[in-house]
């Protein structure tokens, strides 16, 4: 089974123009995207919470992106915050607490916020934010109940505000391509998915605090699972059936669970199996299995190096078979410089995000049933 010439001068092309230009890319493949911002305004972004995901990732991106700058940071370290302010140019007037946050509604350089914090504090930010009339870009998960979801959705429609989860492998040019091939036929009818993502946690995180965190692995991690088989079906999960358990008795699962695996079946008869865990290395994958081949992505939602592959027999007699093997060519901030770009372009453009907060709230009622069918306490309505 080969790839043929055709196909690979177009992989080819797509993987060199996604190098130089990923917005391009970006719009070539996950239409509606329009990266444009007339004018060239800068959309600018506040950051709220100075963590991992902030400083090693979404800030340095901003940096790479087009579109979009940090122009306000919402720490509760004065000392870090004043060294990252220096860092992005920021003035020392845009430094924000938690406790004076409400005041970025007076300040005009500020368009949007990015809310990387634990995550039961992504509805009230969420919620402060659109109410100083600033757009909103929450991280994943959306937050800790379906009722914060759907406040947080009314507060930034009653304030005329975007509000996007940060789902950023929807845009990622790999997962793209994933969906593509499934789209288009290549590895026919999709008859089953397994996927699976979990690390080994370390005592004292803040993911193991259930008032913090909400949940445990499933939450955290497993939510990629479940979003990509969406994604990757384009379905809604019709029956959902799960388990859930505690192996290691060392003190960090009291509060959240260990391991959940689940089971979910698609309207069109597509069955998924998938397991997330806190208690092992889980590298993140997902496998479609397909009526003429399948496709791999291994690994799947990691900030870079990831690679899919797929194998499947000509469409029709004559058609050449095909066989895949795409390593990314992204590399980190490319995924998070799409994203603060993709989220600055709907702000620009008028256009609802594809990760929007109702697609956020989906996934929170679909975790709401996993909990539910495995006998755990989260987010019980
Ligand atoms: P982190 O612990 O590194 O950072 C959390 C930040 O929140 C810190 O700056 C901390 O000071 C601040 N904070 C404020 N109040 C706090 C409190 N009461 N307890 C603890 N911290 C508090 O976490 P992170 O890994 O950056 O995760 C932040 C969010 O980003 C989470 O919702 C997580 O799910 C999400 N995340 C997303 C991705 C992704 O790829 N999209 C990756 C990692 C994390």
């Amino acid at each position: 089974m080969t790839l043929s010439r055709r196909e690979f001068s177009r992989l080819a092309a797509i993987a060199s123009a996604s190098v130089l230009m990923p917005r391009a890319f970006a719009q070539t493949i996950a239409s509606p995207y329009q990266p444009t911002t007339p004018g060239g305004k800068k959309i600018r972004y506040c950051i709220v919470g100075l963590g991992r995901i902030s400083l090693d990732h979404f800030m340095p991106a901003t940096r790479q992106s087009t579109l979009t700058e940090v122009t306000a940071l919402v720490s509760g370290h004065p000392e870090k915050a004043r060294q990252n302010a220096a860092k992005y140019n920021v003035p020392t007037g845009s430094i924000y607490t938690y406790e004076n946050f409400d005041e970025i509604r007076n300040n005009p350089n500020i368009d949007a916020v990015y809310i990387a914090l634990p995550n039961s504090m992504h509805a009230e930010y969420t919620i402060r934010a659109a109410k100083a009339g600033k757009h909103v870009l929450c991280e994943k998960p959306m937050c800790t109940s379906v009722e914060d979801a759907k406040a947080m959705i009314a507060a930034c429609a009653a304030a005329n505000r975007k509000l996007m989860i940060a789902y950023r492998c929807q845009l990622e040019p790999t997962n793209l391509r994933a969906i593509e091939l499934i789209r288009n036929g290549t590895i026919g009818k999709v008859q089953a998915i397994e996927s699976a993502n979990g690390f080994n946690i370390s005592p004292g995180e803040w993911r193991l605090n259930r008032k913090l965190a909400g949940g445990g692995p499933l939450m955290d991690v497993g939510i990629y699972s479940l979003n990509a088989c969406r994604y990757l079906t384009g379905e809604e999960p019709a029956a959902i059936s799960a388990y859930g358990s505690v192996i290691d008795q060392d003190g960090r699962f009291s509060e959240v669970e260990e391991n959940v695996s689940w089971t979910m079946k698609f309207p069109s008869g597509i069955v998924a199996s998938c397991n997330t865990t806190y208690g092992g290395d889980m590298d993140g994958y997902y496998k479609v299995h397909g009526s003429r081949g399948w496709l791999m992505m291994y690994p799947a939602f990691g900030y870079q190096g990831l690679h899919l592959t797929a194998e499947a027999d000509g469409a029709r007699k004559g058609d050449p078979d095909v066989k895949i093997d795409e390593p990314e060519k992204q590399r980190d901030p490319w995924q998070f410089a799409r994203q603060a770009d993709y989220f600055a372009t709907c702000i620009d453009s008028n256009l609802t995000p594809k990760m929007s907060g109702e697609e956020g709230l989906r996934d929170m009622q679909y975790m709401q049933q996993i909990y539910k069918s495995a006998g755990l306490p989260y987010l019980a309505a």
